[in-house]
């Protein structure tokens, strides 16, 4: 008997249930991947995470075939592909790992009315998460959590799963399965958009997991707010794809000096796994109803463009910006920076910012994109009042990048502005301008908007509800 392993964001062979329990429960097993136009050219198109996901892909079948067997790449929608893939390899099941995202869901159900009556079992496996049943956990009223503390308390006695290994070998792939190739970019018709992204894949995503566990683990706590450093793990879009396992993830981490302080933002993610699972409307609208529809959202284009571009004129908005488009990721702390200034200073719409970092993240992950640009933007779960949340753009480098390392590297125009000035670049005499090289309004933008200013407005345009 055989069965289909239906990778989706699960690209790795380690600690994955879904690969493990098709094994034992049959003797031929078929590994098949699906390109989805429908994902790779809609609402969250991206080139940056496409290329990491062909190199996850490549990566895998090169584990895969290392085992003895291979991927199947397929190219459309799983309900057809799956299909025929199954009649011509006679496959009796379909194991799979369980998403959250309202696209994944909906997807799943297709294939299994495909399939109909009398097809093939399809089979749903943990391995997103942390912890198994995300979904699961309810308060003490039997509700969904929409606030991030008591779930954190939850999610702490949640039990955790013994780690699955690698298999060592694996069944040949049957001659009536056509392995197809990984196909490059541009065949998808998309390109990449970012200058120095991360190598993606399993393997990458291992040696990731252990620079963090070798070097920066032990100082997370301290380190993990100081955006010059590389005091975070870097491992969100290997978790995003499931080129590593979060549980892995979780139960590496040992005797580090504090390991919560990093489990607490494992906890994170699957909080807002949680609440997109539970609310699937948030993708859209905001998750506090009073707002909905409330707010006068600016449409500013040009200020909007400058935001994207690095051109606002406060400088840790435009290092931000700029990693984002060099890297395709940005620190977690410079993210909410850039956030509170689009959606408080600029008053701009939250779903234009989350949508401009899902075109460019390539750790970009629907439910921790929409749940932390909700939160930033006061909309969304675990509520705070809005004037908690409006983040000072110059108060935040002078505390978190005081030496002006992070803007330096990403804002070469300042590199020779004097540290006193370079929270505030606009505050320089003109000789001192000409000095540093770098002539407000010529050589480096002018705030666009006056924070203290705009700081008012965004009080004013939450009050209206
Ligand atoms: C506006 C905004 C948008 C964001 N969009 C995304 C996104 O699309 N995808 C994404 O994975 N994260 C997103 N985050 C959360 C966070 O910024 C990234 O997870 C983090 O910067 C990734 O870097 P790291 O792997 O070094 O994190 P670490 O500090 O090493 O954390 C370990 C892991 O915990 C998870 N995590 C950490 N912080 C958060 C958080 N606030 N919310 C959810 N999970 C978290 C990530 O999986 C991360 O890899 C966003 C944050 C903001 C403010």
């Amino acid at each position: 008997m055989s069965a289909l392993v239906w990778f989706r964001r699960d690209l790795r062979v380690n600690d994955h249930p879904a690969l493990s329990a098709a094994l034992q429960a049959h003797d031929d097993i078929v590994p098949v991947f699906c390109l989805d136009d429908r994902l790779l050219h809609g609402r969250h198109a991206s080139g940056p995470r496409t290329q990491f996901l062909l190199q996850s892909l490549a990566d895998l079948a090169a584990s895969l075939r290392a085992r003895g067997s291979g991927l199947v790449v397929c190219h459309g929608p799983p309900e057809r592909e799956l299909v025929a893939l199954a009649r011509a390899v006679e496959a009796r099941a379909v194991h799979f790992s369980a998403d959250v995202s309202p696209f994944a869901r909906s997807r799943g159900e297709r294939v299994r009315a495909a399939f109909g009556a009398g097809g093939p079992e399809l089979v749903a496996h943990p391995g997103l998460n942390a912890i198994d049943d995300v979904g699961g956990l309810k308060t003490q009223a039997g509700g969904p959590y929409t606030v991030f503390s008591p779930f954190h308390r939850a999610w702490e006695k949640a039990p955790r799963r013994d780690l699955l290994r690698a298999p060592d070998e694996l069944p040949a792939l049957p001659r009536s399965a056509k392995v197809g190739v990984v196909p490059a970019l541009a065949e998808l018709g998309l390109t990449q958009e970012v200058d120095e992204p991360p190598p993606g894949g399993e393997s990458a995503g291992r040696a990731c997991l252990g620079r963090f566990l070798a070097a920066a683990v032990d100082d997370y706590g301290a380190g993990r707010d100081v955006p010059a450093r590389h005091g975070t793990s870097g491992l969100s879009p290997y978790l995003h794809l499931g080129c590593v396992s979060a549980g892995e993830v979780e139960s590496s981490l040992g005797p580090a000096a504090d390991p919560q302080a990093f489990r607490r933002q494992l906890c994170w993610r699957d909080f807002y796994h949680h609440v997109l699972f539970h609310f699937p409307g948030n993708a859209t609208s905001e998750f506090q109803q009073r707002y909905r529809g409330k707010i006068s959202w600016s449409r500013a284009h040009g200020l909007f463009a400058a935001w994207c571009d690095g051109l606002t004129g406060y400088p840790l908005v435009d290092a931000g910006m700029r990693q984002l488009r060099r890297e395709g990721w940005m620190h977690n702390r410079v993210r909410m920076v850039v956030g509170s200034f689009l959606t408080k200073d600029l008053g701009i719409d939250w779903r234009w910012g989350e949508r401009h970092f899902m075109r460019l993240l390539v750790d970009g992950d629907q439910a921790s994109n929409n749940g932390n640009w909700q939160w930033i933007a006061s909309v969304g779960t675990d509520p705070q009042p809005v004037y908690r949340r409006i983040l000072s753009p110059t108060r935040q480098m002078a505390t978190h990048d005081p030496d002006g390392a992070y803007v330096r590297r990403y804002v070469p125009e300042l590199k020779r502005v004097p540290d006193a000035h370079l929270s505030e670049p606009w505050t320089m005499s003109a000789e001192t301008q000409r000095e540093a090289g770098c002539v407000i309004g010529v050589d480096y933008p002018a705030p666009i908007v006056n924070h203290a200013q705009a700081r008012q407005q965004a009080l004013e345009r939450y009050r209206v509800v």
